[in-house]
Formats: structure tokens, C-alpha cells, sequence
């Protein structure tokens, strides 16, 4: 596609390399990768190839397909690791991968393939944030795995080995943007992205996520409400953790009640959007009922938000979804509502259940007291 049309409000810039689908996370008793020896059947690691597969081709043959640039990811350099992760981190990693992999934490798997998948999904990351910096687009969606948000600087952790978005929204810092803003909507908590910007006070992450808790050494975050930022950072990381069962009703409520008012006060030049689907109401790793109008929704409102504060420009990165068919369908539906188109091109194959809102609702009030009383720029909005 042309330059003058990739640089055109209506077209989402893709970034993707083929080599991400060399990471092979195997075959278990869904994500732990073992063999009870009872069981004839042995499903795929939710983290598999297909599931991206199945993005792509959406992307390359769903009705959206004409709204498509499509540009080639790259892997990253070692040393471009080193502005979001510990260089100890980063050794032990190629250190695991010279001996020829290991499980680094609970689902977490680095085979032979991985390490060159993680790079290509941290570089293809940078590539699509360099593409907007360089006013070559407005949005960019970096089509990425290995996935990236569970990812600290110093550990890994959720099937993620380095936190792409981080790597990302740390260019855009470097780069001269002044204020970024990282709206998590991955059904699980983005503790890395919150955890490397924890006392900065120019990146608000906000994430949306079930309320999981903490699930062990990896990730020790609780993500509940009183993980507020630290020092500068006080006030600047955001969750929203969410009732089981939260749909589009909840999540849209939040997003109006909660996110547009803090991003208003905000004022980023930058919006990163952290996009997975598993906060579909089929998805085998999350309790969320998000359908597709929901996330078409959601990407309506990214759209408006960026509109107003930075010019449109917009990076999305691809985190977890892992229902192969319906994960596809939510991410057709989110850029549709990105690209603010008016009608949906996309009719949803299989949402069926009704929603019962009212109680995400009633914890969405309260957050909002909570985040009113104890955070000063929050005060009153
Ligand atoms: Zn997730």
C-alpha cells in the first residue's frame, strides 16, 4: 500500500514476521506441559501458533482486510532489551536458550525457536512504535508472540518472556514524548508494564482484569486497587479489577467512568493499547463475557481518546486470546471500532449469554470513590 494511504486516519499499520511462530510451547494437560499418561488426547498449550494463525488471516481475508498495511517485524537487538529489562535477566534467558531451553517459570516454556520468536515479537513491537514516531503512520497493531504484559524486568512470568509493550511505550519516552498511557484489556493483570514504570510518573498504566490475585513467585502482584505507583509514580498505575463475569456493559462502564476521566487529566502525547482477548466470554483463561460488540466498543472509545489526545496516534499490541476462532473474531471487532467505522463489518458467529451487570457496576462506583479520595488528580473528576 502507498505511503499516503498508510498515513491515512482510516488504516491500521500491521507489523509481523513469520519466525514468531517457531516458538512451540507443546502439548500437555492444557498449560502445564505434562503427559498424565491417562489421557489419549493432549490439547495444544493455549499459547499456541494457531491462535495467531488465525489473527493473521483474518486480518489478510476478513471484511477488514482493505483497511490493512501490512509491514515486516524485525528481531531486537540484545541491547535494546536493556531499557526495560535487567541485563542479568536477558543472560540468564540466552543463557537458557544456548542450553537448549527450559521451563522458566509455571506455563512457561523456552524450547529451541523461542528465544528468536521473543525477539522478533520485541523488535516487530519496536518497528510498529518507530512507524508512528516517525509520522510514517497514526495506528499501529504489532501482531506479536510470545506475549509481553506479564513480563518484569527482572523475571518472567504468564507465557511472556519480554514485556514488548514496555520495550515500546520506553522508545516512545526516549523518542520525546512526554506522557504515555497503557490501557491494559487482556483479561489477566499487566503487572510487568505496571511494575517497569512503577515510579514514573509520565507512564499511567491502567489494566482491566479479573480478579485473579497473585498466582505465585512470578507474579507477586495482587493487582487490586491499592497498587497505586510508587514515589513520582503515586497515583500513575490504575487497577481495575474486575468482577468475574464483567461483559461489555461493565467494561464499557468502566472505560467512560473510569479510564476517559483519568486519561483526561492525564494528557498523554501517546496511547498504547494492550489488547488480548481473553476476556472473551469463551475464552479457556479468563472468566470475562466480552463479545464482540464489547470489544468493538472498547476499540470506539480508544479511538475518540486518541483522537483527542494524541493525535490519533495509537499503538496496539497483541497480548493473550486463546479460544482459536473466537479470539480472531474479537480482534476484527476491536480494530473495527479503532478505525471508528459506522456500521460492523463482522457479524458475531457465537455470543449467546445475557449479561448481568449489576454488581461490576456497583464495584466500578467504588473504585471510583477509592481512586477519588486517595489519588489528587483524581479528585472531583
Ligand atoms: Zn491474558
Amino acid at each position: 500500500m502507498a505511503a499516503s494511504a498508510s498515513a491515512s486516519a482510516k488504516c491500521i499499520n500491521v507489523f509481523w514476521h513469520d519466525g514468531m511462530m517457531s516458538h512451540d510451547t507443546g502439548k500437555g494437560v492444557f498449560d502445564t506441559g505434562m503427559d498424565p499418561g491417562f489421557l489419549d488426547v493432549l490439547e495444544k498449550h493455549p499459547e499456541n501458533s494457531d491462535r495467531v494463525r488465525n489473527m493473521l488471516s483474518i486480518l489478510r481475508r476478513g471484511p477488514i482486510s482493505p483497511y490493512i498495511s501490512w509491514h515486516s517485524g524485525r528481531p531486537a537487538l540484545s541491547s535494546e532489551l536493556l531499557s526495560f529489562h535487567a541485563p542479568e535477566y536477558i543472560d540468564e534467558l540466552i543463557e537458557a536458550d544456548k542450553a537448549g531451553g527450559k521451563m522458566v517459570c509455571s506455563g512457561t516454556f523456552l524450547k529451541p525457536g523461542s528465544w528468536d520468536a521473543a525477539l522478533l515479537a520485541a523488535g516487530t513491537t519496536l518497528s510498529a512504535m518507530k512507524h508512528i514516531l516517525d509520522r510514517h503512520g497514526k495506528i499501529a497493531y504489532a501482531l506479536v508472540r510470545p506475549p509481553g504484559h506479564h513480563a518484569q524486568p527482572t523475571q518472567a512470568d504468564g507465557y511472556c518472556f519480554l514485556n514488548n509493550a514496555g520495550l515500546a511505550v520506553q522508545l516512545a519516552l526516549d523518542s520525546g514524548c512526554a506522557k504515555v498511557v497503557v490501557i491494559d484489556i487482556d483479561v489477566h493483570y499487566g503487572n510487568g508494564t505496571a511494575e517497569g514504570f512503577y515510579q514514573s510518573n509520565k507512564v499511567l498504566t491502567i489494566s482491566l482484569h479479573m480478579n485473579h490475585g497473585s498466582w505465585g513467585p512470578s507474579h507477586p502482584q495482587n493487582g487490586s486497587i491499592d497498587e497505586l505507583g510508587e514515589g513520582e509514580g503515586f497515583g500513575y498505575n490504575l487497577n481495575i479489577p474486575l468482577p468475574n463475569g464483567t461483559g461489555n456493559k461493565g467494561y464499557v462502564y468502566a472505560m467512560t467512568k473510569l479510564i476517559t476521566p483519568a486519561i483526561q487529566k492525564f494528557l498523554p502525547d501517546m496511547i498504547v493499547l494492550v489488547a488480548g482477548q481473553d476476556s472473551s466470554a469463551f475464552d479457556p483463561n479468563g472468566r470475562q463475557c466480552l463479545t464482540m460488540d464489547g470489544y468493538r466498543e472498547i476499540g470506539r472509545i480508544i479511538h475518540n481518546l486518541a483522537d483527542r489526545h494524541s493525535s490519533g496516534r495509537l499503538l496496539i499490541v497483541q497480548e493473550g486470546g486463546y479460544q482459536v476462532t473466537y479470539s480472531a473474531y474479537c480482534l476484527h471487532a476491536t480494530l473495527e471500532g479503532v478505525l471508528d467505522l459506522p456500521l460492523p463489518l463482522l457479524p458475531d458467529p457465537v455470543a449467546c449469554y445475557p449479561e448481568d451487570e449489576a454488581f461490576s457496576l456497583k464495584v466500578i462506583e467504588s473504585i471510583k470513590r477509592y481512586q477519588n479520595d486517595v489519588i489528587p488528580y483524581l479528585k472531583g473528576t
